[in-house]
């Protein structure tokens, strides 16, 4: 009994030692863990006339710039509207800067520099939009199209993709080139117009005509992610996210066919129940999860700044990585910085429920 006693208080004894051991692990890889935040000190605010940059905004939203794969040509005026207005609203960086277009509707500016020896800069921003899906008119708070100013914000179709970046550095521009301002580097501003559709027309032209006049760019500014608030749990501070990178993409076409016949007498297998086999096995083993690349150099940078548990969870992921994954995994869009998503977008199957099918081929799925 005695030997039971002092073996069950050893156990203890060793457990809370075990305890011990891992808080103080825990606890020194957070104080480890220092903010990696630069302090600087913030400059002078730059005194705009807010209802003025709003109103141009909110105007530029009005032009339906919507690309489309199909028809490239469709919203030619609302382009062209928007170029106008542009011009019309910037018209210092305008006698400044050297204007072309590239891609039938694309825009580079280039802002000559007074250092030649100093490589460019390119900003870039995109003027087309996508549509709004037919039969969603009524979910949207505020009329797609409309620009309006309400409640401190400006509603629309591109207020913040894209128009917002674009509108935002000639606002910039024209404020600094009316102060007397003139960039020591060349800068380059490169607004697309096909974007949306991929960028083939504006952007890749704009690059390849970059390429053929020998400029080579120090880098590149684009469109990026939020500066969010209150959107990263456990993080009181607002974090700007930037993008980095862009994640790539592979489109599969998976097809089965099977025995064509009537669906009175239908064979063992059909197509549809092969193919469903298939696609239910991709959704259910999902490619592995990661933490690594920028994604770890994240969470590397966010963990000091977070507060409480969160904290001790993002400075210790030696332990506590399975528990973060699996909170990861619950949404799209953190899963999608986790690892490679798998989405089942399209199914094509038969078109009749009994016989026979339309034309003389066997049917077949494809998804
Ligand atoms: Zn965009």
């Amino acid at each position: 009994m005695r030997r039971l006693i002092r073996f069950i208080r050893n156990l203890a004894l060793l457990l809370i030692a075990a305890i011990v051991i891992l808080a103080g692990v825990l606890v020194f890889n957070v104080v480890k863990h220092g903010s990696r935040q630069i302090q600087v000190a913030a400059i002078p605010r730059v005194a705009i006339d807010a209802q003025a940059v709003a109103a141009r905004l909110s105007e530029a939203i009005r032009f339906r710039t919507i690309s489309s794969h199909e028809k490239p040509d469709q919203h030619a005026e609302a382009l062209r509207g928007m170029q106008a207005h542009i011009e019309k609203s910037f018209p210092a960086f305008h006698a400044a800067a050297k204007r072309e277009i590239v891609g039938q509707y694309s825009l580079l500016y280039t802002w000559e520099g007074s250092d030649h020896k100093m490589p460019p800069i390119a900003l870039l921003a995109h003027q087309d939009v996508v549509p709004v899906a037919p039969g969603t008119e009524k979910d949207w708070q505020q009329p797609p199209f409309d620009g309006v100013i309400a409640d401190g914000f400006i509603w629309g179709r591109g207020s913040w993709d894209d128009k917002g970046n674009l509108y935002s550095m000639l606002e910039a521009a024209e404020t600094m080139t009316k102060g007397g301002f003139r960039p020591k580097r060349t800068i380059y501003f490169a607004f697309g117009h096909d974007e949306e559709t991929a960028g083939t027309a504006g952007a890749k032209a704009i690059a390849a005509l970059l390429a053929s006049r020998g400029v080579r760019l120090d880098f590149v500014v684009d469109e990026g992610l939020l500066i969010t608030e209150g959107m990263i749990k456990g993080l009181d501070k607002s974090a700007a996210l930037i993008g980095v990178a862009e994640k790539g993409y592979a489109s599969l076409v998976l097809s089965a066919q099977a025995t064509p016949g009537h669906s009175s007498m239908p064979p063992r297998d059909t197509a549809i129940g092969m193919l469903s086999a298939a696609l239910a096995r991709l959704e259910d083993h999902r490619l592995p999860m990661h933490i690594r690349g920028t994604v770890a150099e994240m969470f590397d940078t966010l963990a000091p700044e977070m507060n409480g548990f969160n904290r001790v969870v993002l400075s210790n992921l030696w332990l506590f990585k399975p528990l973060l994954l699996r909170e990861f995994e619950k949404n799209g869009p953190s899963e999608a910085t986790i690892r490679t998503t798998t989405a089942l977008t399209i199914f094509h199957a038969a078109t009749r429920t009994t016989c026979c099918p339309a034309t003389p081929k066997p049917p077949s799925t494809s998804a």
